[in-house]
């Protein structure tokens, strides 16, 4: 799963990675631009892209294996 850190004081958000190091970014960004300012904001969880790409290689070997069975049938 993908983390990502929305600022609540203007339209910054960091980029999508782990949930310890999207926090990081977002406490660096406040000590940056919102110095006096408690960190806050929201998370966004991203969990279609990891399940996404572990799909992809199942779908591949079915149809693998579909062609295979399609060209035994000949
Ligand atoms: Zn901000």
């Amino acid at each position: 799963m993908a983390y990502r850190y929305r600022c609540g004081e203007c339209g910054f958000s960091t980029r999508w990675t782990t949930e310890s190091e999207a926090e990081d970014l977002s406490v660096a960004h406040y000590a940056d631009r919102h110095p006096r300012l408690v960190p806050g904001g929201s998370v966004e969880i991203n969990r279609k892209n990891p399940e996404a790409v572990s799909c992809l290689p199942m779908i591949g070997i079915t149809l693998l294996l579909l062609l295979i069975i399609a060209s035994c049938r000949r």
